[in-house]
């Protein structure tokens, strides 16, 4: 079945319903969030930190269920001139043996519809940002937001940004990602994201001298995504820019005390030194190398402000270890799913924006905690050191079919249903219909203004 992923279709407002939302980040999360509420007919103005709209130089593998998310805001044909489609995943051990593999097509047929697709992230980045901007998103750049106030009858927020400068918003959207401040402006106090023992290695080759030796060549004019277990340590590859770069992650112990910094390229070969003689070889090529402090965010006890005029999403909630490459998938959803849920509102009044952040986080924090909570599990899977361990982890990995909780998480057959096969719309129509929080039904059949509701009054900060 090939299935097919209509677009949603712009909604068109009266004034006295059209929210004026504020979304503070422009990540891949920020400007997802930004296309779903412009979709849903809400004003939206990004403000970014930085002084221009960048992603950092390397991959990202986008599964089916984010793949849905994106083709669902009418990004599909924009992403296929830059999408990689890689034909299969490699399971290998440290020195290079073959574990098992899982053909990517086969996979996403259980998904009709959806595509295993990998991206230089700032082809992704980009195509967000245009989509953004065709749908009207102003997006400022050189933002930074140090606070968010709310007003008294708690209708309104204002974000503070650095120089002092405030900006009223009916609903703010904190999506600035791990090292989040409106994460702690929320929790009204310091709330730094947990170090998990890992940092990344991330490093872009250029294909063309792999391309002179024989045994590398094949990685690049085959695309395949590779990963190699070893002990504590693991290593994952694939093709980007229709084969021109090659994107390395190489994932170790921490060392380091700093979350992002210039890596020292010995070092990082002389980790690898005994591995498949593939790795060395690439790791040759690379000049220079950033390593990044991998760190997670186990989720928030409420994602929202009770006002109904805050909110966050993203790794700003739920950062988590890149070992399901889901964090970028997760965000993305988030964005859909608030999206969908603001696209219910009638009025701006507090309770509908309530109503629709109730919503939104009830569909969001069970599975974006699943996620956090099995990239702790793929990271002892993928680290186990060569003995009884790990043989029974490759022994699982080759039984057909696979048995739950094996480390090629993405066949497991209770995690890559609920994971790859997630549908934003249809969980939020069942959680508004079946399973919502009291008053729901009622905004679902257009709401009437009579549900009850506690009232903030005061700052946040
Ligand atoms: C090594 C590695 C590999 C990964 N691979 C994958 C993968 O293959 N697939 C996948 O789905 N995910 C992957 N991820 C995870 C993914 O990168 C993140 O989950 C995703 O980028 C989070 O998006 P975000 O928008 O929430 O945050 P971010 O992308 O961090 O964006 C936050 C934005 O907010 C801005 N900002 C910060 N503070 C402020 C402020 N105070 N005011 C205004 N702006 C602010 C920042 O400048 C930034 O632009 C990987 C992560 C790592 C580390």
């Amino acid at each position: 079945m090939s299935g097919y992923i209509p677009a949603k279709l712009k909604i068109m407002r009266e004034e006295d319903s059209k929210l004026n939302v504020i979304v503070v980040g422009a990540g891949l999360g920020g400007l997802g969030a930004a296309i779903s509420i412009l979709l849903a007919g809400h004003d939206v103005l990004v403000l970014e930190s930085a002084s221009e709209i960048a992603e950092v130089g390397a991959g990202i593998q986008i599964l089916p269920n984010s793949s849905r998310v994106l083709q669902s805001w009418g990004m599909r044909a924009a992403l296929s001139l830059h999408a990689t489609r890689p034909k299969q995943v490699n399971m290998r051990g440290w020195r290079g043996n073959l574990i098992s593999s899982m053909n990517f097509q086969d996979s996403a047929s259980n998904y009709p519809g959806t595509f295993y697709w990998d991206f230089h992230r700032a082809s992704l980045h980009q195509c967000l940002l245009d989509r953004a901007i065709e749908l009207g998103a102003a997006v400022q750049c050189n933002s930074r937001v140090v606070d968010v106030r709310i007003c008294r009858d708690g209708e309104r927020a204002w974000v503070v940004l650095e120089p002092g400068r405030e900006i009223e918003a009916d609903l703010v959207v904190g999506a600035d990602g791990i090292n989040s401040k409106l994460r702690e402006v929320m929790l009204r106090r310091e709330d730094p994201a947990i170090p998990t023992g890992d940092l990344a290695y991330r490093l872009l080759l250029s294909t063309s001298e792999m391309m002179k030796d024989p045994e590398l060549a094949s990685l690049v004019t085959d695309p395949q995504v590779n990963y190699w277990l070893g002990p504590d340590m693991h290593a994952v590859n694939y093709v980007l820019k229709g084969g021109k770069l090659f994107n390395m992650v190489l994932l170790v112990p921490d060392d380091t005390g700093a979350s992002t910094l210039e890596g020292n390229v010995e070092e990082m070969r002389a980790l690898f030194k005994d591995w498949d003689p593939r790795i060395p070889k690439l790791l040759s090529m690379c000049e220079s190398v950033y390593k990044w402090r991998l760190c997670i965010r186990p989720g928030m006890d409420s994602w929202s402000h009770a006002s109904g005029a805050f909110t966050l999403l993203g790794d700003a909630v739920h950062a988590t270890l890149p070992y399901l490459a889901s964090g970028a998938g997760m965000s993305l959803e988030d964005g859909a799913v608030l999206g969908e849920c603001l696209s219910r509102i009638t009025s701006k009044v507090s309770a509908e924006k309530q109503m629709a952040l109730r919503v939104y986080e009830h569909c969001r924090k069970g599975r974006t905690e699943m996620v956090v909570q099995r990239g702790n599990l793929q990271q002892y899977l993928y680290h186990l050191h060569d003995g009884p361990e790990q043989e029974d982890r490759d022994r699982r990995m080759r039984m057909v079919p696979t048995p739950p909780r094996e480390a090629l998480a993405w066949r497991d057959p209770e995690l890559a249903p609920k994971l790859l096969g997630y549908d934003h719309l249809k969980d939020d129509n069942h959680t508004f219909l079946h399973n919502s929080p009291p008053g729901a039904a009622e905004m679902l059949s257009h709401y009437s203004g009579q549900i009850s509701h506690p009232v903030f009054a005061g700052n946040l900060a």
